[in-house]
């Protein structure tokens, strides 16, 4: 799924060994909270009042700014996903309605399975998992290595990831399933499983098909003319990671500074 560049792909096909995202070989990991506690974090941080847990419902231009549920503000920096905030925005022109609705994702199941076990877990952060007999479990995070705390004393955590398009139901079968495939790659026992919870997310990875790159090309010009601020990974849909939706933040901050300054609303420009 990654927008792996071009070289890489071509070094790869010949057998040419490549380093691939070397950005992300050293990474940090909050001991407690999981990544919760980054954004609970930087929301300690900010000093205006924020609302938290209150979905966007409608969001509307007016005559000099914008109106969200029923407040009006100045500005509006947009981080949900585009085809949750499409029906909520009023007056979106059909065209660009039609191109947001054809942005179909793709999905993704975490399951967390926890295990009983007399030592840690493999020295290993995550591992893909790509042969059939494998299971449906794309890629697996060895979550207990992330933080000693992402299991009790005397247990072990995986986070087995599967993708999907459209519905998935995931039963009881599906998830034994899951287990077995991951105990046919040899990384569990299934009788040492206590453990399994799952949580969905529509939102997960792009899919970048031919009419993506013209279809979002229309979207964001839209988006950026109109005076909101679209960003983030669904935002905006980019294939970003979190430093890049971070380093994407910081660039939306500029902007907002610039137009602070000036009161000029112009087309927002991102690198
Ligand atoms: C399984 C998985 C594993 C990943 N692993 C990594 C990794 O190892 N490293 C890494 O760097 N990145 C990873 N990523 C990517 C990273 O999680 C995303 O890039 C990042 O979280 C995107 O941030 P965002 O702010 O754009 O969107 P989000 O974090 O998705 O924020 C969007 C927010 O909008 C809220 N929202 C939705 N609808 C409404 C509404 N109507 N009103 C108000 N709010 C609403 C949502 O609740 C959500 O909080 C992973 C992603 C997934 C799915």
């Amino acid at each position: 799924v990654p927008d792996a560049p071009v070289d890489d792909i071509l070094k790869a096909a010949c057998g040419v060994n490549t380093e691939g995202y070397t950005h992300q070989a050293l990474f940090y990991f909050p001991l407690r909270g999981g990544f919760q506690a980054l954004t609970d974090g930087v929301r300690r941080g900010v000093q205006h009042p924020i609302h938290m847990q209150t979905p966007v419902e409608s969001v509307r231009k007016t005559a000099d700014g914008w109106r969200v549920n029923d407040v009006d503000f100045d500005l509006v920096v947009n981080t949900i996903a585009l085809p949750e905030l499409a029906p909520r925005f009023e007056g979106l022109p059909p065209d660009v309605a039609a191109d947001i609705a054809a942005l179909e994702p793709v999905s993704l199941v975490n399951v967390l399975v926890g295990m009983k076990a007399d030592k840690p877990l493999q020295d290993l952060s995550w591992i893909y998992l790509p042969f059939e007999d494998q299971g449906v479990t794309n890629r697996l995070t060895f979550f207990s290595n992330y933080s000693p705390l992402n299991a009790p004393e005397g247990h072990t955590s995986y986070m087995a990831e599967a993708t999907y398009r459209g519905n998935l139901d995931v039963s009881q079968d599906w998830i034994d399933q899951l287990v077995s495939g991951l105990e046919h790659a040899g990384v569990l026992r299934r009788s040492d499983v206590t453990v399994t919870e799952h949580w969905k997310s529509r939102y997960a990875y792009i899919d970048q098909n031919i009419e993506f790159p013209a279809r979002i090309q229309r979207v964001r010009e839209w988006f950026d003319a109109s005076g909101m601020l679209t960003v983030g990974r669904f935002g905006r849909y980019e294939y970003h990671n979190s430093d890049q939706c971070i380093m994407r933040a910081f660039e939306a901050v500029k902007q907002i500074e610039t137009l602070s300054q000036s009161g000029i609303v112009e087309p927002f420009v991102f690198s």
